[in-house]
């Protein structure tokens, strides 16, 4: 089962996008930088596709993008959630923000159009440093096209 803690509209974790990023609880990456120890445990309310439209509308004709931060511990819930918003709404595009360093064999790129990839370390920092391990990427027929160098800009 999914859980998510909270969920807020953010505008610079996917370029030009409005995004809704939901973070789940239950992550099992345990990066030794890890800024949100509190998303390492079970807790929070499950996020089911109900779930996901009701906080979608409530920023209707507003919001562009849903990003699910975490999810690690699940990826295939994930990709569920992802597959039967591509059916309901198709104006809405979807992130995931993994932890691992390689996509789960169990996320289908064709559910998503934004992946960020790898863990938080501390001593490279985080996307908007160019030291960064992190990366993320737009997602465009199979294929992923780096975008991280755009957070270097800003
Ligand atoms: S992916 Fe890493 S930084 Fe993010 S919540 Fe999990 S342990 Fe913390």
């Amino acid at each position: 089962m999914l859980k998510y803690t909270d969920s807020s509209v953010v505008f610079q974790e996917i370029p030009d996008e409005v995004t809704l990023a939901v973070n789940l609880s239950g992550c099992p990456c345990r990066c030794p930088g890890c800024h949100s120890k509190h998303l390492w445990t079970d807790t929070g309310n499950e996020l089911t596709d109900s779930e996901v439209d009701r906080l979608l509308d409530q920023h209707k004709g507003h919001v562009t993008c849903l990003a699910i931060m975490g999810g690690d511990a699940a990826p295939a819930e994930v990709d569920g959630i992802f597959a039967r918003l591509r059916t309901r709404r198709q104006g809405i595009r979807t992130a995931w923000y993994s932890g691992r360093s390689l996509l789960a064999k169990d996320m289908d790129l064709n559910h998503l159009d934004y992946l960020k990839l790898g863990p938080y370390l501390a001593h490279l920092g985080p996307l908007k440093k160019p030291t960064t391990n992190q990366r993320l990427y737009r997602v465009r027929g199979g294929t992923l096209e780096d975008l991280t160098p755009q957070f270097w800009r800003k």
